[in-house]
Protein backbone atom coordinates (compact mmCIF):
# COMPACT_ATOMS: atom_id res chain seq x y z
CA UNK A 1 0.00 0.00 0.00
CA UNK A 2 2.66 2.77 1.19
CA UNK A 3 4.87 1.70 -2.10
CA UNK A 4 1.56 1.78 -4.48
CA UNK A 5 0.84 5.26 -2.00
CA UNK A 6 4.29 6.85 -3.32
CA UNK A 7 3.93 5.71 -7.30
CA UNK A 8 0.72 7.56 -7.09
CA UNK A 9 2.56 10.69 -5.50
CA UNK A 10 4.97 10.58 -7.81
CA UNK A 11 3.00 10.31 -10.83
CA UNK A 12 1.13 13.95 -9.51
CA UNK A 13 4.46 15.48 -9.22
CA UNK A 14 5.80 14.76 -12.58
CA UNK A 15 2.55 15.68 -14.55
CA UNK A 16 2.26 18.81 -12.51
CA UNK A 17 6.17 19.08 -13.78
CA UNK A 18 5.50 18.00 -17.37
CA UNK A 19 2.74 20.76 -17.77
CA UNK A 20 4.66 23.43 -15.85
CA UNK A 21 7.35 22.87 -18.96
CA UNK A 22 5.17 22.97 -21.69
CA UNK A 23 3.70 25.54 -20.40
CA UNK A 24 6.95 27.93 -20.20
CA UNK A 25 7.64 26.51 -23.46
CA UNK A 26 4.59 28.13 -24.89
CA UNK A 27 4.95 31.39 -23.13
CA UNK A 28 8.87 31.45 -24.55
CA UNK A 29 7.69 30.76 -27.82
CA UNK A 30 4.92 33.29 -28.36
CA UNK A 31 6.51 36.10 -26.26
CA UNK A 32 9.44 36.12 -29.03
CA UNK A 33 7.97 37.45 -31.89
CA UNK A 34 9.47 37.55 -35.21
CA UNK A 35 9.62 39.12 -38.74
CA UNK A 36 5.81 37.23 -38.91
CA UNK A 37 2.85 37.84 -36.63
CA UNK A 38 -0.59 37.24 -36.46
CA UNK A 39 -1.12 39.35 -32.95
CA UNK A 40 -1.98 43.19 -34.11
CA UNK A 41 -2.89 44.28 -30.78
CA UNK A 42 -1.48 47.77 -29.35
CA UNK A 43 -2.35 49.51 -26.56
CA UNK A 44 -4.42 51.73 -28.80
CA UNK A 45 -7.83 50.36 -30.28
CA UNK A 46 -8.01 49.07 -33.63
CA UNK A 47 -10.80 51.58 -34.66
CA UNK A 48 -12.83 51.39 -37.53
CA UNK A 49 -12.37 49.10 -41.27
CA UNK A 50 -10.87 52.06 -43.80
CA UNK A 51 -12.52 52.73 -47.10
CA UNK A 52 -11.13 50.78 -50.20
CA UNK A 53 -10.48 53.74 -52.28
CA UNK A 54 -7.57 55.01 -50.72
CA UNK A 55 -6.51 51.52 -49.32
CA UNK A 56 -5.74 47.95 -51.10
CA UNK A 57 -7.04 45.27 -48.65
CA UNK A 58 -8.03 45.28 -45.03
CA UNK A 59 -6.53 48.44 -43.14
CA UNK A 60 -8.06 49.43 -39.66
CA UNK A 61 -7.87 53.33 -38.71
CA UNK A 62 -8.65 55.19 -34.74
CA UNK A 63 -8.40 58.57 -35.21
CA UNK A 64 -6.85 59.74 -31.80
CA UNK A 65 -6.71 63.48 -32.27
CA UNK A 66 -8.78 64.92 -34.74
CA UNK A 67 -7.48 68.42 -33.88
CA UNK A 68 -11.12 69.63 -35.32
CA UNK A 69 -10.67 73.13 -33.33
CA UNK A 70 -7.28 73.44 -35.14
CA UNK A 71 -4.81 74.22 -32.03
CA UNK A 72 -2.33 71.85 -32.69
CA UNK A 73 -1.92 71.59 -36.98
CA UNK A 74 -1.97 68.40 -36.19
CA UNK A 75 -3.66 64.75 -36.27
CA UNK A 76 -2.44 61.94 -34.55
CA UNK A 77 -4.45 58.12 -35.43
CA UNK A 78 -3.22 54.50 -35.19
CA UNK A 79 -3.35 52.29 -38.36
CA UNK A 80 -3.26 48.82 -38.40
CA UNK A 81 -2.64 46.79 -41.73
CA UNK A 82 -3.29 43.35 -42.08
CA UNK A 83 -1.08 41.48 -44.00
CA UNK A 84 -0.53 42.64 -48.00
CA UNK A 85 -2.48 45.49 -46.67
CA UNK A 86 -1.20 49.21 -47.84
CA UNK A 87 -2.48 52.69 -48.68
CA UNK A 88 -2.47 53.81 -52.47
CA UNK A 89 0.17 55.93 -53.86
CA UNK A 90 -0.22 59.63 -52.05
CA UNK A 91 1.38 62.88 -50.53
CA UNK A 92 1.12 64.70 -47.70
CA UNK A 93 1.16 68.93 -48.42
CA UNK A 94 2.16 69.38 -44.48
CA UNK A 95 4.06 65.88 -44.45
CA UNK A 96 4.06 63.03 -42.13
CA UNK A 97 5.41 61.26 -39.32
CA UNK A 98 4.76 57.43 -38.49
CA UNK A 99 6.36 55.26 -35.69
CA UNK A 100 5.95 51.74 -36.07
CA UNK A 101 4.72 50.05 -33.01
CA UNK A 102 4.24 46.64 -34.21
CA UNK A 103 4.79 43.24 -36.82
CA UNK A 104 7.18 44.17 -40.26
CA UNK A 105 5.84 46.32 -43.35
CA UNK A 106 7.69 49.08 -45.57
CA UNK A 107 7.95 52.49 -46.86
CA UNK A 108 8.61 53.42 -50.07
CA UNK A 109 9.19 56.92 -51.95
CA UNK A 110 8.32 56.80 -55.75
CA UNK A 111 11.34 55.76 -57.62
CA UNK A 112 13.19 54.57 -54.34
CA UNK A 113 14.01 51.25 -52.97
CA UNK A 114 11.18 50.25 -50.11
CA UNK A 115 12.80 50.67 -46.69
CA UNK A 116 11.32 47.73 -44.41
CA UNK A 117 9.92 48.92 -41.20
CA UNK A 118 9.94 47.23 -37.55
CA UNK A 119 8.85 48.27 -34.76
CA UNK A 120 10.26 51.18 -33.54
CA UNK A 121 10.98 52.77 -36.29
CA UNK A 122 10.58 56.40 -36.96
CA UNK A 123 9.88 57.64 -40.85
CA UNK A 124 9.65 61.71 -41.05
CA UNK A 125 7.84 61.89 -44.74
CA UNK A 126 8.90 65.34 -46.29
CA UNK A 127 5.94 67.49 -47.77
CA UNK A 128 4.35 66.94 -50.93
CA UNK A 129 6.06 63.57 -51.56
CA UNK A 130 4.50 60.48 -53.62
CA UNK A 131 4.98 57.56 -51.29
CA UNK A 132 3.14 54.40 -49.71
CA UNK A 133 3.46 52.19 -46.57
CA UNK A 134 2.02 49.23 -45.16
CA UNK A 135 2.37 45.40 -44.30
CA UNK A 136 4.76 43.16 -45.35
CA UNK A 137 2.99 39.91 -47.26
CA UNK A 138 2.82 37.74 -43.99
CA UNK A 139 3.16 40.05 -41.34
CA UNK A 140 0.75 42.89 -39.54
CA UNK A 141 2.06 46.16 -39.17
CA UNK A 142 0.80 48.78 -37.01
CA UNK A 143 1.92 52.39 -37.13
CA UNK A 144 1.27 56.04 -35.47
CA UNK A 145 0.42 58.30 -37.96
CA UNK A 146 1.16 62.38 -37.62
CA UNK A 147 -0.12 64.58 -40.15
CA UNK A 148 1.66 67.62 -39.56
CA UNK A 149 0.94 71.49 -41.05
CA UNK A 150 -2.73 70.02 -41.96
CA UNK A 151 -3.70 73.63 -42.86
CA UNK A 152 -1.85 72.90 -45.76
CA UNK A 153 -4.33 70.78 -46.98
CA UNK A 154 -5.32 66.90 -46.88
CA UNK A 155 -3.25 64.16 -48.54
CA UNK A 156 -3.54 63.80 -52.02
CA UNK A 157 -4.00 60.46 -53.47
CA UNK A 158 -2.65 59.21 -56.41
CA UNK A 159 -3.86 55.61 -57.17
CA UNK A 160 -3.42 52.04 -55.82
CA UNK A 161 0.21 50.47 -55.45
CA UNK A 162 -0.75 47.51 -57.81
CA UNK A 163 0.24 43.81 -56.94
CA UNK A 164 3.22 43.98 -59.12
CA UNK A 165 4.69 46.69 -57.47
CA UNK A 166 4.02 45.39 -54.34
CA UNK A 167 5.93 42.53 -55.16
CA UNK A 168 8.35 44.08 -56.42
CA UNK A 169 9.21 46.28 -53.36
CA UNK A 170 8.68 43.24 -50.72
CA UNK A 171 10.90 40.67 -52.58
CA UNK A 172 13.52 39.55 -50.55
MN1 LIG B 1 1.58 58.71 -45.91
Amino acid sequence: MICRKGVQEMKRILTGTIIFALSMMYMVSCGNQGGITMDNNTVFAKGDKASNSIFSNTVWVNMLVTDEEKAFDTQVYNVTFEPAARTYWHSHPGGQILLVTKGTGYYQEKGKPARLLREGDVVAIPKNTAHWHGAAPESHLVHLGMSTQVHLGPAEWLGPVTDEQYREATAK
